[in-house]
């Protein structure tokens, strides 16, 4: 999908926020990522400050559109796009943390 559509995709975001009702306006909206056939658009209601973000992916089938309401806002989804993978030792250093805080015993029975 290039730019332009993943422009036109605004068009398939919410005409209303799911919570109040707001009429969302298309410029509310941004476009958090777009790869390939799909794009993400993030949009925040101004009147009741609910999240909703959509996936859009274009097929032959026609576009697809799936929506959520999340307390992400669009900075959290930015930090969430990067390409890092979770490694062993990112595991292994997360258990180490919490056996040492002892907030929960994994080995518990
Ligand atoms: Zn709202």
């Amino acid at each position: 999908m290039n730019f332009d559509k993943a422009k036109n995709s605004l068009f398939q975001i919410p005409e209303t926020c799911p919570h109040c009702s707001h009429k969302f306006n298309k410029a509310e909206a941004s476009i958090i990522r777009h790869k390939g056939d799909s794009v993400l658009i993030h949009i925040t209601c101004p009147n009741c400050k609910i999240s909703v973000i959509s996936s859009i992916f274009l097929n032959n089938s026609g576009i697809m559109t799936v929506g959520m309401l999340t307390d992400l806002s669009k900075e959290d989804l930015g930090m969430l796009k990067s390409n890092s993978t979770i490694t062993v030792d990112d595991v292994i250093d997360m258990h180490e943390y919490i056996e040492e805080k002892g907030y929960i015993n994994l080995n518990k029975k």
